[in-house]
């Protein structure tokens, strides 16, 4: 029997220390591009390092684990990328004195598990990659999968403000962390401390006096900005209530904004034919956002489906927000007929 407090405990020590690390690393953006004369080697970085501090403080607290992560070493056990290997076990040794490039590269290797299990840790070191360049959102993202549904979610957002009236774009010196245990609810803490004092947080259902707010991606690719018009102006013209300039973040940052009650909605809808959301893009945020009472589907209503290994194959984008909006939403996306010809 697992025991999901202890996990959850686990999965926040290791996603608080992941995230001082990506942190560190945001600090120091300009001497990591230097590396390789590459604009995205701060990324490449942080992602390995993140990945393998996650996976050695998870050891360290639960010992064995199967974990499906983004990332494998294959690239960094490449001599002709030596020099990243260096920097990852660096970055590293911000949370990890002893880390060497045999122990880094074999915790990276801990996220090499398969989905064959019924129980299983996902990871996205960095959930957010354009975010994290950017020096605004990106998220350290750790589910916990049982047959299918994730039931422990924990992410960190080292850039996201708890105070809710600072902006997304500007970069918070704690951060925040969310973490979540199906059943038992979520909770709210600094992200710069796995031991910091967290708060049980709730969603209320939309206030329907107030407009209704969403969110989405940042990157055009990543959610379809036309739909989303289409659905908004459609709630108005229908009287089903007003509405908002949507927000733009990075990252599952999104699903805890939805949490903690910062927007009313967060809606990914399908850009082009084919493409399957990946499960640690979702496992942790919906965790989350599903824990604060807010409901999280596909456009098409259904329950996410984590049982059929890396990507999301039955289901086509996301509409996660509370009960009233949730279903308003899922109605405008059917009358306008939004992702029928994504299927
Ligand atoms: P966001 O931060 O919301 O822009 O989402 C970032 C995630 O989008 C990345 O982790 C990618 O896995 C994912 N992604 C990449 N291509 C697409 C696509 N065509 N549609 C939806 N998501 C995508
Ligand atoms: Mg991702």
């Amino acid at each position: 029997m697992i025991d999901h407090a202890q996990y959850a405990q686990a999965g926040r020590q290791a996603v608080a220390a992941a995230s001082i690390v990506c942190q560190a690393v945001q600090d120091n953006l300009d001497a990591v591009r230097s590396i390789t004369k590459d604009d995205k080697s701060p990324v490449t970085v942080a992602d390995y390092a993140a990945q393998a501090v996650v996976a050695m403080v998870l050891k360290q607290h639960i010992g064995e684990f199967v974990m499906v992560a983004e990332e494998s070493s294959t690239f960094l056990r490449d001599e002709d990328n030596a020099v990243i290997l260096d920097a990852v076990v660096a970055a590293a040794k911000e949370v990890w004195d002893d880390a060497t490039p045999d122990l880094v590269l074999e915790a990276i290797d801990m996220g090499a598990g398969d989905t064959s299990h019924r129980k299983f840790w996902t990871l996205d070191p960095i959930d957010g990659t354009k975010g994290f360049l950017r020096d605004q959102q990106y998220a350290v993202a750790l589910g916990f999968i049982e047959d299918g549904t994730p039931t422990i979610g924990v992410m960190g957002c080292p850039n996201l403000a708890i105070d809710m009236s600072m902006p997304f774009d500007e970069r918070d010196e704690h951060g925040s962390l969310y973490y979540a245990i199906k059943g038992e609810g979520v909770w709210e803490s600094r992200c710069d401390d796995g031991e910091a004092e967290s708060i049980r947080i709730t969603r209320l259902d939309h206030d329907e006096s107030e407009p209704i707010s969403v969110c989405g991606s940042v990157e055009k690719a990543h959610s379809n900005v036309s739909d989303t018009d289409r659905i908004l102006e459609w709630i108005e013209g229908n009287g089903l209530g007003k509405v908002g300039e949507p927000a733009r973040l990075d990252s599952q940052c999104k699903y805890a904004v939805v949490a903690r009650g910062q927007a009313d909605a967060y809606l990914r809808l399908p850009t082009r034919k084919g493409y399957v959301e990946r499960i640690w893009d979702h496992a942790a945020g919906c965790c989350i956002a599903c824990e604060s009472g807010a409901f999280v589907t596909d456009i098409f209503g259904h329950n996410l489906d984590f049982s059929h290994g890396r990507g999301l194959e039955k289901n086509k984008g996301i509409v996660c927000a509370p009960p009233r909006v949730h279903g308003v939403l899922l109605r405008a996306i059917k009358e306008l007929g939004i992702g029928q010809d994504t299927e």
